[in-house]
């Protein structure tokens, strides 16, 4: 059979916005896994490598920032694209979001028509280096 799907770890704490991209992700066929705060992220993510973490900048506790920093100081994690989840309303997410070394943004509102050619597009650049 064909190799399996990536998968995708989604670090969110709004549980409309986990709920929407889970289906999401679900539908297009990838094995997802789901944590509602940075801490929890990280442990998952150290526990069991995904392909892809989508991390939404603004949690309760840590933030996207600083957990972004730890995956990248961790060498287990070090290689697993992040990309992060900005609020459309925050203009100044985006820049900051590049500034810090994620390796791409997804706005929110999620547009449901665009997003599995962005995510299937994000999976394919992987990370180009440290
Ligand atoms: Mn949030």
């Amino acid at each position: 059979m064909s190799s399996p799907k990536p998968t995708i770890l989604i670090v969110e704490d709004n549980a409309l916005n986990l709920e929407l991209v889970t289906d999401l992700l679900t539908q297009a066929g990838y094995p997802v896994q789901q944590a509602r705060s940075a801490e929890e992220g990280l442990r998952l993510a150290r526990s069991q490598p995904p392909d892809l973490i989508l991390m939404d900048l603004r949690l309760p506790g840590m933030d996207g920032y600083a957990a972004l920093r730890q995956l990248r100081a961790d060498s287990q994690t070090s290689g697993v694209p992040v990309v992060a989840l900005t609020a459309q309303a925050m203009k100044g997410d985006q820049e900051s979001a590049m500034k810090a070394g994620f390796d791409g943004y997804i706005p929110k509102p999620i547009d449901t028509r665009t997003f599995g050619r962005t995510i299937a597009g994000l999976l394919q650049s992987k990370r180009g280096g440290p």
